[in-house]
């Protein structure tokens, strides 16, 4: 994960490591080789700009410290600084006062999203919470199949549309009270509250690009279940463009955190190091491959220990 970036970064750092006294060219040098790094992992260049300049305001600015020799103080700066823009602090999900808890997926097709309800499902029942997961995509053939699968596999209760309002076409138009997403939503909720399941996840359907319709369906099924958390979630791999998914998806749903995905096959990590910023809402989890158990909340400061090796 992020192995380029970790690399380039650490060697920008070890440079300075060799010097004893730091001057205000060498922390321009350094400056040059992050940005250059974070460039070439694809972070958003608006996020590369501020990160730097934060860098080189802190760096010369930094006090003699009897603890740390120069070098190591541009690391901590460093350090934190990347914490700061993969959100600071860990945050937890919201849970509302009154169960059920709903949560509501969104997201590209192929995002992972149907993976991660899977994954999210077993995560909230290690914690001890009753789960149900809502088959809402109802575009994509086979998604509610596959939402009954990982149900199963994680040992959760599965709320779908009976069989034949799966497939797109007229059993699937809004309307109809049969394969209409947002009645889907409804009745589930109605149904997690009856067999008291605290926490609901809702999966939304994906195109393969935003479009007007998706983020109609989108709003129109948050507004049907009024969610305490609408995550966005993202496939890392595809770096920059993480970020302009993520703003059509702020801009047409809105959403409250963001899920990363298929960290594992990321070496970049330009997704990761931008979204946050760019959209101003916070990473909540980390999906890193295909198992159920790959799948952990998302911790600023051991992601930021990680990249900086
Ligand atoms: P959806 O269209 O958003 O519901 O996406 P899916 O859940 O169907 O996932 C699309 C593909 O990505 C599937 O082949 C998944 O196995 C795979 N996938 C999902 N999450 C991860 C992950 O964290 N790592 C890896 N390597 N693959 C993943």
């Amino acid at each position: 994960m992020f192995d380029t970036l970790s690399d380039r970064l650490t060697a920008a750092l070890q440079t300075l490591t060799r010097k004893g006294k730091l001057s205000d060219a060498d922390i321009d040098a350094t400056a040059r080789e992050i940005r250059i790094a974070l460039l070439e992992a694809d972070v958003a260049l608006g996020v590369v700009k501020t990160f730097i300049a934060r860098i080189k305001e802190r760096a010369k600015g930094a006090e003699v410290s009897q603890a740390l020799n120069p070098a190591q103080q541009v690391i901590k700066i460093v350090n934190e600084e990347l914490v700061g823009i993969l959100g600071g602090e860990t945050r937890r999900l919201s849970l509302a006062k009154t169960p059920p808890t709903v949560i509501m997926l969104a997201g590209l097709q192929g995002a992972g999203k149907t993976t991660l309800a899977g994954k999210l499902a077993l995560w909230l029942k290690k914690q001890g919470h009753a789960p149900m997961l809502v088959a809402c995509d109802l575009q994509r053939p086979n998604a509610v199949t596959q939402l009954q699968v990982v149900g199963e596999r994680a040992g959760v209760t599965v709320f779908a549309p009976h069989p034949g309002a799966t497939a797109t076409g007229a059993s699937a138009q809004p309307g109809n009270g049969v394969g209409d997403p947002v009645d889907v939503a409804r009745r589930a909720i109605a149904e997690a509250k009856h067999a008291q399941h605290d926490v609901v996840v809702v999966d939304t359907a994906g195109r393969l690009g935003v479009d007007e319709e998706l983020m109609k369906q989108a709003a129109d099924i948050r507004d049907a279940v009024e969610p305490d958390e609408v995550l966005f979630v993202v496939d890392a791999m595809i770096g920059q463009d993480a970020v302009t998914t993520a703003e059509a998806f702020r801009d047409g749903v809105g959403f409250t955190g963001v899920v990363l995905t298929k960290l594992d096959g990321d070496a970049r990590g330009g997704a990761a190091l931008s979204v946050r910023e760019v959209t101003g809402q916070p990473i909540l989890f980390a999906s890193n491959g295909e198992k159920l158990e790959d799948f952990d909340t998302f911790h600023p400061d051991r992601m930021a220990s990680r990249i900086l090796g």
